[in-house]
């Protein structure tokens, strides 16, 4: 098993005593490879604690001397960039508020040509994949070897439980298209308190990530920035210890004999559904045909409300969760009305594409 790449530190450089009390109690630790601490914060409001500035590099630098650390920092400008390296700072990374800004990325990539630094990018705060993509482009361009991705989750209107969505599938998306580059999951930043760290880690592990950032903080309580999320080293290892690290793959014959069986399975659901999808697509078609010869609208809230009652009714029996299935019928219904909406609006859209291409 590859042990998971654990970064962990304040959420903010504080103090020279704050940073090198907590570097030191995670070294001891011996489960930490890199030390973490934001030298200049991106804050939302003017006036709250918006990092040490520079001055915090010098600690950063007698952390690495001192415990044999890794340093990482957030930088957000070619000014923090040159100074990060100043200090020798090994990661770099490039946070929410900046990954989703092509100026700032590119300003940061420029600066951080040539030069042989790992950098991670977390993603942007609207669940923007392609932002995020462009984020990783522009750093892959300047040649950096050592790139990783941060999953910090994703700022939403509504107050739900964790402060940043984790939208997993976005994260999981990044990884199908970028499967050499390893994905780091932020529980602090998705929670926003301490409470959920362990389920949001222990679901990052068994996603298959590649690592963990966690804050760190010697009394989180008086932290300066993200008091809320923040735990002290004692916690950090209870958290650790509670983990369940699991293999990627496993060498027991039976095991792998039966799981190839499981697998052989869904893919003929898999591909029994997806027949399916296509047959009832096609009588959808048929449908549209019809109400086009009748000019009848596409439509019709009733007939939805009964297809999506009766879809309700047989998922509870057969043991499926009425969120999944509302989710399944609503790209079922999409599919048909957008299928239905190209044969009775043929002509139309043919006309309107064709004025659009005059202009
Ligand atoms: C941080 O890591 O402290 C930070 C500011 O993160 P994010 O960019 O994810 O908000
Ligand atoms: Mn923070």
């Amino acid at each position: 098993m590859k042990a998971p790449m654990i970064i962990a530190g304040p959420c903010s450089a504080e103090s020279e005593e704050q940073v090198m009390n907590c570097a030191k109690e995670l070294a001891q630790t011996g489960r930490v490879n890199a030390f973490r601490a934001g030298i200049w914060k991106p804050r939302t409001r003017p006036g709250s604690y918006e990092g040490i500035g520079s001055e915090g590099l010098k600690w950063l630098k007698q952390v690495k001397q001192e415990t044999g650390l890794r340093t990482a920092t957030e930088v957000a400008t070619e000014k923090h960039v040159y100074e990060a390296l100043k200090y020798g700072v090994d990661i770099m990374w490039i946070g929410a508020r900046t990954s989703g800004n092509p100026f700032s990325m590119q300003e940061i990539a420029n600066a951080l040509s040539g030069i042989d630094v790992t950098v991670l990018i977390k993603n942007p705060v609207n669940p923007d994949i392609e932002l995020w993509y462009g984020a990783f482009e522009r750093i892959q361009k300047v040649g950096i070897q050592n790139i990783g991705l941060i999953h910090r989750g994703f700022s939403s209107y509504e107050k739900l439980r964790y402060k940043n969505q984790p939208l997993w599938q976005l994260p999981i998306e990044m990884k199908r298209r970028l499967p050499d580059i390893p994905m780091i999951c932020d529980p602090s930043h998705i929670s926003g308190t301490r409470e959920y760290l362990l389920e949001i880690s222990q679901k990052a592990l068994d996603l298959d990530y590649d690592g963990l950032m966690i804050e760190v903080h010697p009394t989180p309580d008086l932290a300066l920035s993200d008091s809320n999320q923040q735990i002290t080293p004692l916690e950090f290892v209870k958290l650790l210890e509670q983990l369940k690290f699991r293999d990627r793959n496993s060498t027991d014959k039976n095991f792998i004999h039966v799981l190839e069986e499981l697998r052989a399975q869904v893919d003929n659901f898999d591909d029994n559904l997806i027949e399916l999808l296509g047959h009832r697509m096609a009588v959808t078609k048929q449908i549209g045909r019809y109400k086009k010869d009748e000019n009848i609208t596409i439509l019709q809230k009733n007939r939805w409300d009964e297809i999506i009652c009766r879809a309700e009714q047989k998922a509870s029996m057969a043991n499926l969760s009425k969120e999944f299935i509302d989710i399944v019928f609503n790209a079922i219904h999409i599919e048909s009305i957008n299928n239905q909406n190209a044969i009775m609006n043929n002509s139309l859209l043919t006309n309107e594409s064709k004025e659009f291409d005059r202009k």
